[in-house]
């Protein structure tokens, strides 16, 4: 129905000031105003619209509800982050982003661990993670502060694409080998000369209890894994604190809520590569924020610790997603040639996240 039709105008010769006040719309008299009678009706309707947008329950909406809600909209139809996002929410007892965005306001440097390596595009690195460690690594900078991103050595060059085309220079990119001890070695050595005081692990594989690393259809990823999360989750027991972002269950600070991912996830509980145990991570964290896609959830929380510098970081997203994919990041679902992130189309990723800014 044409909602002009359902509005009965008195003609022109009956409208008086009385009118006016009835309906509580005209600032003077219609006849004062210069306007034509139809011109008033479509200011009525302007300035109807406009009081029912005064009224929106967006206005008074908590934001710290509001950012969880929108990083949690099943953009990909997975089907799990509802399941996932219940789980950590219960644990932490409080929004999620707001609880890690606690942590990130830490002056200084913050250790970052990311990347996944996606087996069915030839083990290139993934852009979820990627894109989010980038921007944190600006947001940080841009408040005085720095990062120092740990990846699985021989993606160093894709990261720093990204931390090139973000204007990102001060921080640093570390590749880690799979074996243990040396990636000990060579984490250590970085900790020792930039002395971070938070851990950040966003999108990155995480052990399941017998120490072995899964993709999300169940594949055994181990001997292609650096275990930077364990060495992380290490570091909260040396009162470093290790907030993690995860979407599938695999990823590092999964164990917070590894009985949901083994009810909810498939192979959660059971892999395909027959060690005896499920997908589902064992290693923790402090926080765990649960995401749709794991690059939003990081957003998310960057987007309340610092909503102003969250606004100037957010303008690079699309040309730093660019820089990586052509350094040769993928997008797990969609492969190398599309950039966006799990799928979703890299222009909808920058909408999505300039939905976090504050109104
Ligand atoms: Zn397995």
């Amino acid at each position: 129905m044409n909602p002009v039709s359902t509005f009965t105008t008195p003609p022109p010769d009956k409208i008086n000031r009385r009118t006016t006040v009835k309906h509580g719309v005209f600032a003077t008299a219609p006849h004062q105003t210069g306007h034509t009678p139809i011109q008033n009706i479509h200011r009525r309707i302007n300035l109807k619209h406009l009081k029912q947008t005064t009224n929106n329950p967006i206005y008074t909406l908590n934001r710290e509800e509001f950012v969880d809600k929108v990083v949690t909209v099943d953009y990909n139809a997975r089907g799990v982050v509802r399941h996932l996002y219940a789980a950590a929410r219960q644990h932490a007892q409080q929004p999620l982003c707001a609880k890690a965005a606690e942590f990130l306001r830490v002056p200084g440097c913050v250790a970052v661990a990311t990347g996944f390596r996606i087996t069915r595009y030839g083990g290139a690195v993934e852009s979820d993670g990627l894109v989010s460690s980038v921007l944190l690594s600006l947001w940080l900078e841009l408040r005085g502060g720095e990062a120092v991103i740990f990846v699985e050595k021989g993606f160093e060059e894709v990261v720093k694409a990204g931390l090139d085309a973000a204007g990102a220079g001060k921080t640093i990119v570390k590749g880690l080998p799979q074996a243990y001890g040396e990636a000990a070695q060579i984490l250590f050595n970085v900790l020792d000369q930039k002395k971070p005081s938070l851990f950040v692990a966003v999108e990155r594989p995480g052990a399941n209890e017998y120490g072995r690393y899964h993709n999300s259809v169940g594949e055994d990823i181990t001997s292609l894994t650096s275990p930077v999360d364990r060495l992380f989750e290490r570091m909260s027991g040396w009162k470093r604190p290790f907030i993690a972002f995860g979407d599938g269950g695999n990823e590092a600070g999964m164990g917070l809520i590894k009985h949901a991912v083994e009810k909810h996830v498939p192979y959660g509980s059971t892999c395909r590569c027959g060690c005896g145990e499920g997908i589902a991570a064992e290693t923790t964290a402090d926080v765990l924020v649960t995401a749709s896609i794991s690059d939003l959830g990081l957003f998310g929380a960057m987007a309340i610790a610092d909503p102003q510098t969250y606004r100037q970081t957010i303008d690079h997203l699309i040309p730093t997603t660019r820089a990586l994919f052509e350094a040769g990041a993928v997008d797990a679902y969609r492969g190398p040639s599309k950039p966006g992130v799990d799928g979703v189309p890299i222009e909808a990723i920058s909408a999505v996240a300039h939905l976090l800014q504050p109104i």
